[in-house]
């Protein structure tokens, strides 16, 4: 362990005073999945002391769920290039997306895959021994005219092969783990400067203090302040409630991706590279509806597309099922043989979660929520920024923030299947290389504030022994089911205003929350109780941030604002909240409408249909 002080003077914190254990690091990443693992490898090669912090094992974080695969033009199975790639991902973000960052995340692409190739990801292999390419929806050839094979499959595990073999590579260097570590708050100086973070480690109570001179934040999405998600019970988006504890901003909240494949029931995902190898969806008629709202692309339309497809369907009284309140998607007329070598998982997933023989009957699925296109605003170095006097890109020193938890933006108001593995490693590496430009090995460290930890410690201490009248369990189950019904696949005023009253009515509730157990080993109460106090924050932000947009772009589609607005509206929400209060502050931010290099032209706005 470098420079620890073990047992350093503790603060006392409402007169109980806490023994906390001191590290001292280069940099420290926040996150052990497929951004954070490809960050501390970066950071490590540039010979930095690198430390890494996770709630949960490595190779349990949530990347290890990701089935269909990542995407970079290789043009292994077909013609390719990366000017159609950024094409495809700007018409996906609905022209919300940073074009400069969307042309550094489509050009590094491929070497990226290769690099991933070359550390020993098993990818599937074409017969010619090529890395297997399949279609995934909204990835075409020609600028929107033929269909792609862009995205890079290892069967249907590419997370679970990316993530052990991130993991292999991360311990070949010197980076040290902080394995099971739940991360409470970032330590920010008088300067706005960020200096680490408070850990609690959670197996034996003790805590401990990460000085760093840069802190990357690799924490995931926030899914879990929905009822129904895809995502893992740990995707509470901890980083995100960091950040605004900070005070500082979350942008483009109010785009949350639906998954048209969710397992009716269990939530658990249906790839869509299952409708990439000819999987196809139909209502209780047993119509293909896909051909009738996406004519060219059918259904592999853009996610928000057909998740509002089959919205409509079940709406209409088409729907399956006793209460015609779900969809199926049929892979029975595909040759059993490629089921069995291509989706191996998902034939497994159906049989245990819906009962159903794959190579027999459709699955039953429904819209759920996957994928959080908002989070900690950054540019394409990962350095996160805040609105501060006309300077809407201020880089906040000290802070990076990469993943799922980050909004560069390369998704804007949509993002495509397959772009986001692949922004897990091209903005791992670029946040690496960056942090080898701004600390150097060995660095003198900041003077801590003298308060510094202060802000964790007090919030720690007030959760543990919380003795109010709601149970944490019952507060969660509240917030999720205001954000399924209220801020879901189509929105209106009205609805957003009731949801607006009632996530605010449950975040004040949270003043009155209970925690059972006081102790501070495997307290798992109080972890859970500092995970929905990051996700409350969270929910409340997206729901104001969703009621203010009036207008409908990728996955935020309003009936009452049915169009796309661009002149009003083509710009970043930023919001700010008042963690005591609740309050929250909306700015906003201008979309970079402007390329990283002359090799291609911006894209300019057009309707977006498939
Ligand atoms: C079921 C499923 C399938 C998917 N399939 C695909 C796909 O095929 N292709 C694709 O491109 N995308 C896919 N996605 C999306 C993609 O997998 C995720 O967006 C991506 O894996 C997120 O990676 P990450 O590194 O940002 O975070 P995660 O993998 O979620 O890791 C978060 C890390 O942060 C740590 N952490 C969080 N909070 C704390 C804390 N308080 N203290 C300490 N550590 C903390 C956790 O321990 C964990 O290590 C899928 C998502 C799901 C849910």
């Amino acid at each position: 362990m470098a420079e620890s002080t073990n047992g350093a003077a503790a603060p006392g914190i409402n007169g109980r005073a806490y023994q906390v254990t001191d590290h001292t690091y280069d940099v420290l990443v926040v996150g052990a999945g497929g951004a954070g693992l490809r960050a501390v490898v970066g950071c490590s090669e540039a010979g930095l002391r690198t430390a890494c912090v996770t709630k949960v094992f490595p190779t349990r974080s949530h990347t290890v769920a990701a089935q269909g695969g990542v995407a970079a033009s290789l043009a292994n199975m077909g013609e390719d290039k990366w000017e159609w790639h950024m094409y495809d991902t700007v018409k996906g973000s609905d022209w919300l997306g940073d074009q400069d960052a969307i042309e550094y995340l489509v050009r590094n692409a491929p070497a990226a895959v290769y690099e991933l190739e070359h550390w020993g990801v098993p990818f599937s292999r074409t017969e010619d021994g090529k890395i297997y390419q399949r279609p995934f929806g909204g990835m075409t050839t020609h600028f929107g005219k033929g269909t792609a094979q862009r995205t890079c499959a290892a069967a249907d595990r590419t997370g679970h092969a990316m993530l052990h073999t991130l993991y292999g590579a991360a311990l070949k260097h010197k980076a040290e783990f902080f394995i099971e570590y739940f991360a409470i708050d970032l330590i920010m100086d008088e300067d706005g400067r960020c200096c680490g973070i408070v850990a609690l480690k959670m197996d034996d109570g003790t805590l401990h203090r990460f000085r760093a001179n840069l802190t990357i934040l690799a924490t995931g999405g926030y899914g879990r302040a929905y009822f129904s998600a895809t995502s893992a019970h740990t995707c509470t988006g901890d980083g995100g409630g960091m950040v605004l504890r900070a005070g500082l901003p979350l942008q483009d909240m109010e785009f949350v991706q639906f998954h048209p494949t969710g397992i009716y029931g269990s939530g658990c995902l249906i790839t869509e590279g299952s409708r990439g190898e000819g999987g196809y969806l139909t209502n209780s008629e047993g119509e293909r509806f896909m051909e009738r709202y996406a004519p060219s692309a059918k259904d592999l339309a853009s996610r928000d597309v057909v998740s509002r497809s089959m919205t409509m369907e079940i709406r209409e009284g088409r729907g399956v099922g006793k209460n015609k309140d779900h969809i199926f998607l049929h892979l029975d007329h595909l040759d059993p043989a490629i089921l069995h070598e291509r989706l191996p998982g998902i034939s497994e997933s159906a049989r245990i979660f819906a009962g159903v023989d794959v190579t027999r009957e459709p699955i039953p699925v429904i819209p759920t929520v996957h994928y959080n296109m908002g989070g900690i605003p950054t540019n394409y170095h990962g350095e996160v920024l805040n609105k501060v006097g006309g300077d809407p890109d201020k880089v906040v020193p000290g802070l990076m923030a990469i993943g799922e938890a980050a909004c560069v933006s390369v998704h804007g108001a949509n993002r495509l299947g397959s772009n986001s593995l692949i922004d897990l490693v091209v903005f791992g590496r670029a946040a690496a290389l960056r942090a080898a430009e701004l600390v150097r090995p060995g660095e003198k460290q900041r003077e801590l504030p003298a308060d510094g930890g202060e802000l964790a410690l007090s919030r720690l201490d007030r959760f543990r022994n919380a003795s109010g009248d709601t149970p944490t369990a019952e507060l969660r189950g509240n917030m999720q089911r205001v954000m399924q019904n209220n801020c879901a696949v189509f929105r209106t005023g009205e609805v957003l205003e009731e949801g607006h009253t009632l996530i605010h009515d449950v975040f004040k509730a949270s003043s009155n929350i209970r925690v059972s157990d006081r102790s501070l080993v495997w307290n798992s109460d109080l972890i859970e109780t500092l995970e929905y106090d990051n996700l409350i924050a969270q929910a409340v932000v997206t729901m104001d941030s969703a009621l203010n947009r009036k207008e409908s772009r990728g996955a935020h589609a309003r009936e009452d604002f049915p169009d796309r607005d661009d002149v009003n509206w083509m710009k970043h929400t930023l919001a700010y909240i008042d963690t005591a209060s609740g309050e929250v502050k909306l700015e906003d931010r201008p979309v970079h409408t402007y390329t990283l290099s002359n090799d291609i032209q911006y894209i300019e706005p057009k309707k977006r249909v498939y």
